[in-house]
């Protein structure tokens, strides 16, 4: 994809583990490049199809002097969201920084981080069958909603149905919800156990009643197969309750184990 390069930014600020840095402050230097597609700029030459570089630099001077970081991966985090956000054209941002007035007692160039962050787009489920399922739902929602590396939720409409697997509990509420993120699929799937734990959630009975449950259904189209994590979710073709509001969501979206849409999926399970 194309690119626009920013060199070298310098930006007095005050990111350290020491608090003399943190006090005294020193330069630091900031290159980012820009993920766009450039091209409708490059035919038209008009700006608005483009990003405004000036416009950018601001943002990353706001992003690493508003807030003091022990860490330059923090400030990094900072700036590449804080980039990711200033326009809805750039789709990745690649974040280097580098601090040559480093506290180390010997002679170097400098010592930097370099990141790289993206909008990813990902299906949760969400149920509940302890509690006000509804309110419990809608403040996890919210949760998610106001985190500062999720943008453009989307959610389906909520649904009432049977237990599954352990049948001698409550009926449950389920629904879906779609967004983009910055996080990682680990990243992300840490968020959403914070809010199961915040929503009182315990485990004691494996598919036993619960205040709030939520699953990574997908993550873009990756495929992941780590002992904490499965994606797509390896049940979700068997679920109606999560294939419906999923359906609802993204019909046309192509499961990238199974290769056929989400609709299909729903229609095959409704046969069954
Ligand atoms: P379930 O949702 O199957 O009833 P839990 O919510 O108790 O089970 O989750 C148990 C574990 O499943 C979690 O700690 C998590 O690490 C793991 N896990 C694996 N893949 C996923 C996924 N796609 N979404 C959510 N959790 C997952
Ligand atoms: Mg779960």
């Amino acid at each position: 994809m194309d690119r626009i390069c920013i060199d070298e930014l310098k930006i007095f600020a005050h990111h350290g583990v020491f608090e003399h840095e943190n006090i005294n402050g020193q330069n630091f230097y900031v290159n980012a490049v820009l993920y766009v597609d450039t091209e409708k700029a490059g035919l038209t030459d008009e700006l608005e199809h483009s990003v405004d570089y000036g416009m950018v630099c601001g943002v990353i001077k706001e992003a690493m002097t508003q807030k003091t970081y022990k860490l330059i991966e923090a400030a990094a985090q900072a700036v590449a969201v804080a980039v990711l956000k200033s326009s809805p054209l750039i789709v990745r941002t690649d974040i280097e920084i580098r601090k040559p007035e480093a506290p180390i007692d010997m002679e170097f160039g400098s010592v930097s981080v370099k990141i790289s962050r993206s909008w990813h787009t990902a299906l949760i489920a969400l149920g509940s069958n302890i509690g006000d399922s509804k309110s419990i739902i809608a403040e996890a929602v919210k949760k998610i909603e106001q985190n500062e590396y999720i943008r453009n939720i989307k959610q389906s409409s909520l649904i009432v149905t049977k237990p599954y697997g352990y049948t001698e509990q409550g009926d449950f509420l389920n629904g879906a919800l779609m967004c983009e993120t910055v996080l990682s699929p680990h990243g992300l799937l840490d968020l959403m156990h914070g809010i199961e734990n915040e929503a009182g959630r315990t485990r004691e009975i494996h598919w036993g009643p619960r205040t709030l449950d939520l699953d990574l259904i997908f993550y873009d189209k990756n495929i992941i197969s780590e002992p904490d994590l499965t994606v797509p979710h390896p049940d979700m073709q068997n679920r109606d309750f999560v294939l419906r509001p999923a359906a609802e969501l993204m019909p046309d979206y192509v499961h990238p184990v199974l290769g056929c849409k989400v609709s299909e999926l729903l229609e095959r399970l409704n046969e069954k």
